[in-house]
């Protein structure tokens, strides 16, 4: 349904809790949206629930509120799910990891920063930054015998080292291998990019394993965030941009969704989907929802 003629306050009288994805909805790069701080504002006034669910697990919670703050809009750690955040989250709280073990880290420094939140162990990230010379050096990486998993997210400074290392030890079946999000694009600066999902394909492929992905449309995100907030399904929206991402999370998850058409979602794209969002509107930011 095209929210354009409805009422919106009808509409959000079906809801207790929104989950917002945040690049194409909340922001677009660097910039507000227009009238998305008002309407977060009287969402609030409203008594609902906000969450921000997101993939990019180049930030931690702490630096999603920097950048909440520095555009303006009210946030707090506990409604921020990065996909950082939900890999150490699940790691400690659905797989107990092993207090004697660490993680093997292929990404920056928000998945650093949220396994520390859970006390889990890592190794790996920017350690790793400074590549082998060329293949005479290969047997000079160095590997830490106790690694018990392998955690991969999005790392501009992803190298020929990160990705040996992470793949010796991932040989090991019993080594499990986790990622952030699986993401082929990462659109920006009007058009897209490699994403997470293409990095990871150098690994999954040739170790012919898959790994257990957090982020959207994945339901290993919902189910951490559900049962940590407690969520009923039938009163929560997915709020989102992204069809194969956001709008498939929500509805794999037996929640309504909301598309919004000021990210990476054409008309034309709409019209030859299968994933079809229970609503549709131009932007967060024209929710009418004062007389
Ligand atoms: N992955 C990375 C590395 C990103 O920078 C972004 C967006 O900024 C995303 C994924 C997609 O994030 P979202 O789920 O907020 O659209
Ligand atoms: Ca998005």
């Amino acid at each position: 349904m095209n929210l354009k003629e409805a009422n919106h306050l009808e509409f959000v009288s079906n809801f207790d809790t929104f989950l917002f994805d945040c690049d194409g909805v909340i922001w677009q790069g660097n910039d507000l949206i227009p009238g998305v701080k008002q309407v977060l504002l009287e969402l609030r006034k409203l008594n609902k629930q906000i969450l921000f669910v997101s993939n990019n697990s180049t930030k931690s919670r702490k630096s999603y509120l920097k950048k909440f703050e520095s555009l303006g809009i009210q946030a707090s750690v506990d409604e921020v799910f990065g996909s950082a955040y939900c890999a150490a989250y699940y790691m400690k709280h659905q797989l107990a990891f092993p207090p004697n073990k660490q993680v093997y880290v292929v990404g920056m420094h928000g998945i650093c920063d949220e396994l520390e939140s859970q006390g889990i162990k890592y190794c790996g990230s920017s350690d790793d930054n400074e590549n082998i010379k060329d293949m005479a050096h290969i047997g000079d990486i160095k590997h830490e015998s106790d690694v018990g998993a392998v955690l991969f997210g999005f790392d501009v400074d992803l190298n020929y080292k990160k990705l040996a290392k992470a793949f010796t030890y991932l040989q090991d079946r019993d080594c499990l291998f986790l990622a952030t999000n699986s993401d082929l694009t990462y659109p920006a600066a009007g058009t897209i990019f490699p994403g997470t999902g293409a990095l990871l394909a150098a690994l999954s492929a040739p170790l012919e394993r898959q790994p257990i992905v957090l982020g959207k449309p994945h339901q290993t995100m919902l189910d951490c965030i559900v049962d940590s907030k407690h969520l009923n399904r039938e009163r929560t929206c997915m709020v989102g941009d992204r069809l194969d991402t956001d709008i498939a999370f929500g509805k794999l998850g037996k929640l309504k969704t909301l598309l919004v058409m000021t990210g990476v979602t054409n008309q034309e794209t709409l019209n030859k989907t299968d994933t079809i969002p229970d609503y549709v509107i131009d932007s967060l930011g024209s929710l009418k929802l004062i007389n």
